[in-house]
């Protein structure tokens, strides 16, 4: 029972695939009453089919100043998981300032509008939770990921600064860092066997994360069984960052 969810309403960002998808299918099984967002109409139609319990979609981007407003205009918010997010690595010297502020915009100041838009509305009600996701690379450097571990450490300093912040208003806030996870988003850089080889090498337990092994530490997260774990990282990644 404390893991129930009943009830709840959650929002998921880029719910569309990869971990949100799967967040968003966990976060309904659990009871919630789930509002999906994504920028393909089609996406959240898919998941709505499959899902076993309540899931409403959003067409929304998550840089859009619309899009935070909404959030506010809510009449409820007890969940949010600021899910979205990219990558795109690369050597240092070649990072051009196109890639810099796309994923500067995208990891960070999305990340962080969403989450104020939420913390208004969760203020207001005084209680709630915040689910940030960061990654391993949160936690550790990487090559070819200056520009996404310098935006995923900031997650790291956001989620601990509101946790502080936010708790007098008995609002939690955490981050969820995933090791590798088998998504869209990294499935091409697994098709180098060099690359493969180097992420194996690094994961203790030899196996690459699933968006439903992340989905699952969001669900404890977000429950009644998580009510005294604020400021946290859980990290779900076979023991790369314990070397
Ligand atoms: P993904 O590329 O499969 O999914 C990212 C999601 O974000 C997609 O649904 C995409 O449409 C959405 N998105 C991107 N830009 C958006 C925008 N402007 N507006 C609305 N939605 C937008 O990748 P994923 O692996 O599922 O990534 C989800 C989160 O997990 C990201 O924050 C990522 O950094 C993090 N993460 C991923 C991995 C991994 O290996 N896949 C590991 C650790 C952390």
């Amino acid at each position: 029972m404390q893991f129930s969810l009943d009830d709840q309403v959650a929002l998921v960002t880029g719910a569309g695939r990869g971990i949100g998808r799967a967040t968003a299918l966990a976060l309904a099984e659990a009871g919630a009453r789930v509002i999906a967002v994504a920028r393909t109409a089609a996406d959240l139609d898919a998941l709505a089919a499959e899902a076993r319990g309540r899931v409403e979609g959003w067409v929304a981007d998550v840089t859009d100043a619309g899009f935070y407003a909404r959030i506010e205009a809510l009449p409820r918010l007890d969940i949010l998981v600021n899910n979205a997010g990219g990558n795109r690595p690369m050597p240092m010297v070649d990072v051009d300032d196109e890639t810099l502020d796309w994923l500067i915009t995208l990891n960070v100041r999305s990340v962080y509008k969403t989450a104020q838009a939420a913390a208004r509305r969760m203020t207001e009600q005084r209680s709630g939770v915040i689910i940030n996701m960061s990654s391993q690379m949160g936690h550790v450097g990487s090559p070819r990921r200056t520009v996404y571990c310098m935006t995923k450490h900031a997650v790291e300093g956001l989620t601990k600064a509101m946790a502080v912040e936010l708790a007098p208003f008995g609002i939690r806030v955490v981050a969820v860092a995933p090791t590798f996870v088998k998504t869209p988003m990294t499935e091409q850089m697994f098709a180098d066997p060099e690359f493969s080889r180097f992420v194996f090498d690094m994961i203790p337990l030899k196996t690459l994360a699933t968006p439903e092994d992340v989905a699952a530490g969001v669900v404890y997260l977000a429950s009644p069984a998580a009510r005294l774990v604020t400021g946290e990282s859980l990290r779900i990644d076979g023991g790369w960052t314990a070397r």
